[in-house]
């Protein structure tokens, strides 16, 4: 039985160990962005990091690219560890 107290969350705690994974996955096998890919804004990628509460569409949509874009990955790692310290 789930507890409705992820739901209040923009990602839930299984989305953000997905999202880690994902990104740490995306470095490994990209070293650069696939051409054609359009990089989302930062603040978009920032927002997510931080769990700010954002369009799913827009979410989904830079979640996909960050698997696939080095750069983009980079900089979602670098804004979880920002967050993490807020938290701390
Ligand atoms: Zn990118």
């Amino acid at each position: 039985m789930k507890t409705g107290e992820t739901e209040n969350r923009f990602l839930s705690e299984e989305e953000d160990r997905w999202l880690g994974k994902m990104v740490r996955e995306a470095m490994r096998q990209r070293p650069s962005a696939p051409p054609g890919s359009e990089c989302p804004d930062p603040v978009i990628i920032r927002k997510l990091a931080f769990h700010e509460n954002i369009d799913p569409p827009t979410a989904k949509t830079a979640l996909l690219h960050m698997a696939e874009c080095y750069e983009c990955s980079q900089l979602a790692l670098r804004y979880v560890d920002e967050y993490r310290e807020q938290k701390r």
